[in-house]
């Protein structure tokens, strides 16, 4: 099973990296807002470079100077599964994102369930928009950005990231 992780990132601006596994890197995108379990919710998700697979596990300080320089956390992180589908066939997570929409559903410890993300039409090609697929995973009552806010990995919150 191919993995996801979304870090938590304190750079210059707080936004949260959520990041899925394609073809042996580190497909990513900057969320602002952090993701929502509220399939009303649209979160605007902009495209970044691609990261390696190792980065997926860091948690740390990286210092003034250096690109991002901030504290970072693993906020979450598990496997994923395609939902794409064309004609009833599976379409694979690297052809669904050149498409422009991808469907696919998260085994995290803080989210689980379908989400989608859609490549905006209008604006910079990097703007997509994160959102939860309406299944019973979907809880408009769960702020997983405000109630969950520590490292999978350490327990941890960002201001204890030193
Ligand atoms: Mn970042």
């Amino acid at each position: 099973m191919p993995r996801f992780v979304i870090q938590k990132h304190a750079a210059r601006r707080l936004h949260y990296d959520f990041r899925l596994e394609v073809a042996g890197v580190l497909k990513s995108w900057a969320v602002p807002k952090g993701p929502s379990t509220d399939p009303r919710d649209k979160r605007l998700a902009v495209e970044v470079e691609d990261h390696a697979l190792s980065w997926g596990d860091f948690e740390g300080v990286l210092p003034e100077g250096t690109y991002g320089a901030g504290r970072v956390l693993v906020w979450d992180r598990g496997d994923y599964r395609t939902l794409s589908e064309r004609d009833g066939a599976p379409v694979s997570m690297e052809r669904a994102l050149e498409q422009g929409r991808a469907a696919f559903w998260l085994e995290g410890r803080k989210l689980r369930g379908g989400f989608a993300l859609v490549r905006m039409h209008r604006g910079p090609e990097r703007n997509w928009l994160l959102v939860k697929l309406d299944d019973e995973e979907a809880d408009p009552e769960y702020d997983p950005v405000r109630e969950r806010p520590e490292s999978v990995l350490s327990g941890r919150t960002i201001e204890e990231i030193t």
